[in-house]
């Protein structure tokens, strides 16, 4: 079984804050619908709070799914903590800068890529290859992972919350509904039908070897793997395309954002047409539909969205909605993975320092911490998108360059609960349970 100390990344950085509490120390059973980094970051931090943790995943067995992913320095603090980092660094690209450019091929901006920034790590890979890593490393722990498992009800008492799962019953302290975008948990849990919409984007994507699809040998495309890991951007009026080489440029990931308003009740993803993604780069700088081309396939992602829920959890307060259930992002943001692992360490924290006799303001104090800073951060994405879809001409350097900020990557979820929850809890106790607020100060780009 692995450490829970995470000890092999305790020597990298001072990750600032690691409490870890003996196995099964505070009694508090808890049951989490879903096995996407959501409902394994959760399992992991509530294994290492001294929680029992149980995982009921859809899926039959674990496939190494998706294609990019990108995690901030905020959710790789917390990767280093639990030991992760030499085995998600090896997988993952080292950009040291991104370029920028127009529609034209004017190159906008050379952005520097610090990492490690704010004492952390970002994580940019394949999304499988990650989350095999952390779906392994939770086995490891010793959590008890049950694959096959299509939960269709939640429950709740005063005194414990459950699911149905394959038609048995299973009953917990609390129950996370950690099941994605299309989240059966958030009518079940909120008692009322809230359905993704479009964002009014989809998304051609694709991720494939570069020697076997010739992208070295076309002169327009070989300047992408070149022995080291490069990212390339363009923007146009409602679109950007980024071309990002991964393991020293030897693979290529594409994904281009464009305008479509199309039914997005069909799965997340699936096949594209090549000859509608290069008509998106019509007489743009000819390396994009070069680049775009070299594709042996393309899935198309309808970009779900939504408006902000009135709140994540239940009335009774032993039902939580975490990850893309409760809040999906735009990748613009590139928060919606890192803000899951967030929720997730930051429910775990609050459940220890409540206890199995205040589960319910637990739940609380949970959404109370994390409700507004998740805003934050989906608008920072859309102000993202904004800037590069409605980029004027004379827009360049910061006008087009991607903000780090330090309160969204500099943030340590795990120390940050140790230290709102006394008072975030006071508030409630005294006050009662009132519906989280949005937040009145919206960031502007590069802030
Ligand atoms: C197959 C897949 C591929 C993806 N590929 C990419 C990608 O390439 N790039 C990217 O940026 N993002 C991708 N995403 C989305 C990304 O993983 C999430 O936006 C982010 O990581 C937040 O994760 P989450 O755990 O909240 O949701 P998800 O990652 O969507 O995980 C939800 C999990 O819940 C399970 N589930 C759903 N309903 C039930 C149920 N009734 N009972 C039990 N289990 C259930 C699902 O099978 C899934 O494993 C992908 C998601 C999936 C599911």
């Amino acid at each position: 079984m692995s450490d829970l100390n995470g000890a092999s990344s305790s020597d990298r950085h001072d990750t600032g804050f690691a409490q870890v509490a003996p196995p099964n120390s505070t009694g508090i059973r808890v049951v989490i619908v879903g096995a996407g980094f959501a409902g394994l970051g959760c399992a992991v931090e509530s294994k290492r709070k001294g929680h029992d943790v149980l995982i009921l995943e859809k899926f039959k067995e674990l496939k190494a799914l998706g294609d990019i992913i990108s995690f901030g320095n905020n959710a790789g603090r917390v990767f280093e903590r639990w030991g992760l980092h030499d085995k998600f660094w090896t997988v993952c690209s080292h950009v040291e800068t991104l370029m920028i450019h127009n529609a034209q091929g004017e190159l906008l901006v050379e952005q520097p890529n610090p990492d490690p920034l704010f004492g952390a790590y970002a994580y940019n890979g394949h999304r499988g290859e990650l989350h095999t890593m952390l779906f392994e490393y939770a086995q490891s722990l010793g959590i008890d992972i049950r694959l096959g498992q299509d939960v269709s009800e939640y429950w709740e008492t005063e005194t414990e919350a459950g699911v149905f799962s394959n038609g048995e019953r299973i009953a917990a302290d609390i129950v996370v509904g950690a099941d994605g975008v299309r989240s059966t948990a958030r009518t079940l849990v909120l008692g009322y039908e809230d359905k993704p919409k479009s964002s009014g984007y989809a998304i051609y994507r694709s991720w494939f070897d570069c020697a076997e699809q010739g992208v070295d040998k076309d002169p327009l495309t070989s300047f992408i793997c070149q022995g080291k890991d490069l990212l390339y951007g363009w923007i146009g009026p409602d679109v950007h395309f980024l071309a990002h080489s991964s393991s020293d440029g030897k693979k290529l990931s594409n994904v281009i954002t464009h305008k479509d308003d199309a039914d997005i009740t069909e799965s997340w993803s699936f096949p594209g047409k090549m000859e509608d993604c290069l008509k998106i780069v019509e007489g743009w700088d000819p390396r994009c539909a070069a680049l775009l081309s070299k594709a042996p396939s393309l899935v198309d992602w309808k970009l779900v969205y939504r408006d902000p829920l009135p709140t994540w959890i239940s009335e009774g307060g032993r039902l939580a909605l975490i990850g893309d259930a409760a809040h999906p992002f735009l990748p613009t943001s590139q928060q919606g993975a890192s803000q899951a692992i967030e929720d997730g360490v930051t429910l775990a924290v609050v459940l220890q320092l409540a206890g199995k006799e205040s589960v319910p303001l637990a739940v609380r104090t949970w959404e109370k911490i994390r409700y507004q800073r998740v805003r934050r951060a989906q608008l920072l994405g859309e102000s993202v998108r904004d800037m590069w879809h409605k980029a004027k001409p004379e827009d360049k350097g910061q006008a087009v360059a991607i903000p780090k900020p330090e309160w969204l990557l500099g943030h340590d979820a795990e120390k940050h609960a140790y230290e709102v929850y006394d008072s975030s809890a006071k508030g409630i106790l005294q006050n009662g349970y009132e519906l989280p607020t949005l937040p009145v100060i919206v960031p502007a780009a590069g802030a």
